[in-house]
């Protein structure tokens, strides 16, 4: 049986085998497989019981060469310091491949969201702050919203870490709400940066976009405004959309208003009535240009990689393809926009929220977006001639990229 690895020893894998390409010495490469440094911390919170609770938490801090580290928080019940260590190792790459002056860094804590009240949640959020105190700012460690943390999370997040610096300090944190210093186009951010790297892939191969059929796996933040978006920038036809309910198809197309309308009113894509269903995994073997994933990981496999057509593979799901999957669709001519690229609008953003509340100037929407563009077209053509020169899959070049930067940027430090 195949050994199971837990997310970090993956995260490791991953960097080992860019390690060996990049022929690394030993120590850059031994500085790159562990954190700079991490903080573990015990976070008493008075539950609406009366009684405390007492919950346990972590901010690990991969990388700061190339500037401040930034990641997100998660909660869930099932959170372990391994994980956050492999999300702050993957942030790490994500920061450095769309070349913003970023490290990479994640928190998480251990608790169940769903079960707390908000002044629990208010309570939690807070508490966490006043335990990493000064180990995170804006100059320092910036976090951000993942798995079950949300905007509002942020604000008080950011409202706590001002009263410890005793003046408003906007920059220690991203995914904030407007009004207190969000930054506009977050919401489709991320399916905004994965589209343009889609544009450009269709470039490189020759492939015309408009009336290109489309298929899209999740329908939530990701998967919907990628739906929206492969209409409205490039008059593609998406033939399938789901959700985890299951899918639907229609060769004709499906329209983003219509399919969005019975997603907002029934809770699921399935109830739209035009369209045949299909099952999720049907959906990613259907003869299409494209294939969006954007809902769970290790969806494409070697067992199903064979079947699979779409030209290009815009990966906004995190780690939706395996690594022999990986190989499979190179030989085959599959183009992937791996995910640490294809997803990487949303962090581009983020740095922009963050540009723009040090600089206490904040930006119309044409300027993100433009902004964004030209971040994500660079970023995407950096991989793309990687690839070419190394001859090596779309997933590779990218860490080839990401992880020389990094090492350029300790050596010039004289780290190691
Ligand atoms: P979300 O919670 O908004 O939506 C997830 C979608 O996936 C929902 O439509 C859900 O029904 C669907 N889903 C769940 N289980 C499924 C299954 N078994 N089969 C098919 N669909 C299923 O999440 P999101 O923010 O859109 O994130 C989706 C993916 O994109 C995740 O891998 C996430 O890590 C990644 N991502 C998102 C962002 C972002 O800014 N939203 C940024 C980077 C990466």
């Amino acid at each position: 049986m195949a050994e199971k690895l837990n997310p970090f020893q993956i995260a490791q894998q991953q960097l080992d085998e860019a390690a060996k390409v990049l022929k690394l010495d030993a120590a850059t490469h031994e500085m790159l497989r562990w954190p700079m440094r991490e903080l573990h911390i015990s976070i008493p919170v008075k539950m609406d019981n009366g009684k405390v609770t007492v919950f346990q938490g972590f901010r690990v801090q991969f990388n700061d060469s190339r500037g401040p580290t930034k990641g997100g928080i998660r909660w869930h019940p099932a959170e372990t310091v391994d994980t956050v260590r492999a999300l702050a190792a993957w942030m790490t790459w994500k920061t450095s491949v769309v070349d913003i002056p970023y490290g990479g860094s994640k928190g998480g804590i251990i608790c169940n969201p769903k079960e707390m009240s908000d002044g629990e949640k208010e309570r939690l959020a807070r508490g966490y702050i006043r335990a990493l105190g000064r180990f995170i700012g804006p100059e320092k460690d910036i976090p951000a919203p993942d798995v079950y943390t949300t905007p509002q999370m942020m604000a008080w997040m950011m409202d706590e870490y001002s009263k410890i610096t005793g003046y408003n300090t906007p920059g220690v944190i991203t995914g904030k709400p407007l009004p207190v210093g969000g930054s506009l186009g977050r919401g489709d951010a991320t399916a905004k940066g994965g589209m343009y790297c889609l544009r450009e892939a269709a470039k490189v191969i020759g492939l015309n976009l408009k009336g290109a059929t489309v298929a899209i796996q999740g329908y939530g933040n990701a998967g919907s405004f990628a739906h929206e978006l492969v209409e409205n920038m490039f008059g593609a036809k998406v033939v399938a959309v789901s959700d985890s309910k299951g899918g639907i198809y229609n060769k004709n197309g499906l329209k983003f208003k219509d399919v969005m309308a019975v997603k907002t009113k029934t809770g699921s894509v399935t109830n739209y009535k035009d369209a045949e269903k299909i099952s999720n995994d049907k959906l990613l073997e259907l003869k299409v240009d494209v294939l969006i994933p954007a809902a769970l990981e290790g969806v494409i496999t070697e067992k199903n990689a064979e079947r699979i057509t779409g030209k290009i593979i815009v990966e906004l799901a995190n780690g939706p393809t395996t690594p022999k999957a990986d190989n499979i669709l190179y030989k085959n001519g599959n183009y992937v926009i791996p995910d640490f690229l294809a997803n990487a609008g949303g962090v581009t953003v983020s740095y922009f929220e963050w540009v723009q509340n040090i600089n206490g100037y904040y930006w119309t929407l044409d300027e993100v977006y433009d902004r964004l563009d030209k971040k994500m077209t660079k970023a995407f053509h950096d991989v793309h001639n990687m690839r070419k020169e190394k001859k090596v899959h779309t997933r590779l070049a990218a860490y080839l990229v990401a992880v020389k930067r990094v090492v350029d940027a300790m050596k010039l430090r004289g780290w190691v």
